[in-house]
């Protein structure tokens, strides 16, 4: 059963030349690719919050940080990629 099964997966598969990325590996290889864009992709669109006080150079994952209990100005919520352009680093506490 094992090998009609492989054969008619064979000929199902080779009969389709059209969508190549219909092969079981490269839907894998594909969902593997999106999977790691989708992995990086939230390091960068993911939200921050930075303090908007003078004093403040950092950004933190988390608006209870206490990193941001002295912010002399307001808490804002931005992407990472915002707040590195910005210049800021990462919080030591909410970033270890
Ligand atoms: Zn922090």
């Amino acid at each position: 059963m094992k090998t009609i099964a492989t054969i008619i997966l064979t000929v199902v598969l080779t009969c389709v030349p059209f969508a190549p990325f219909e092969r079981p590996e490269d839907i894998a290889r594909s969902v593997a690719e999106i999977n790691s864009l989708q992995a990086l992709e939230p390091l960068q669109s993911s939200m921050v919050y930075i303090c908007t006080g003078p004093e403040s150079k950092r950004y933190h994952s988390n608006s209870n940080c206490r990193g941001l209990n002295k912010c002399s100005g307001s808490i804002e919520k931005v992407t990472v990629a915002k707040a590195k352009s910005m210049k800021r680093t990462p919080c030591k506490i909410c970033y270890k």
